[in-house]
């Protein structure tokens, strides 16, 4: 149940080709620690190159945080995708409300994010493809360092 389909290092080292080979159409990305660092605002190029490449090669994006400060906001607007904020992650409303947003079928939507018991777990109880991404670094919220521990319990085989 809890196994993501799939890993990669970092969101920009995602290959869009192979995404659209395996019929994914949409994105749901996590912002901390996938987008960017836990609770700032600065994006990387490589990842502001990787979702442009994804905005042209025809990908719907949405972004899905459990985060509920206007840095959600400003950073969606400024890449122009569309948000989710406050989202309760693993909880499924908040990826129902995405996936509404996409205006996709399940099938052809992934969930790229860092942690396993929000991103993943979600993913998984709304039926959506999953990928783990390594946190961008070790950095973040009291309580995720907590379930880090158990992820790494839980994935040995994650590095
Ligand atoms: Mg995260």
């Amino acid at each position: 149940m809890l196994g993501p389909d799939r890993f990669a290092p970092r969101l920009s080292g995602l290959p869009l080709a192979e995404l659209e080979a395996s019929g994914i159409r949409g994105l749901i990305l996590d912002l901390d620690n996938t987008l960017v660092c836990w609770g700032e605002s600065e994006i990387a190029e490589e990842h502001l190159a990787w979702v442009r490449s994804a905005q042209e090669r025809g990908f719907r994006l949405v972004m899905l945080s459990n985060n509920f400060s206007d840095r959600v906001t400003e950073i969606a607007q400024r890449m122009g995708i569309p948000f989710v904020a406050n989202a309760c992650k693993p909880l499924p409303l908040g990826f129902l409300r995405a996936l509404r947003t996409l205006q996709l079928p399940r099938r052809h939507v992934a969930v790229v994010g860092d942690q396993l018991f929000t991103d993943v777990l979600g993913g998984k109880l709304c039926g959506l493809y999953t990928i783990l991404t390594e946190p961008l670094e070790a950095n973040d919220h009291p309580i995720t360092n907590v379930f880090r521990f158990f992820e790494r319990l839980m994935l040995p085989q994650r590095r």
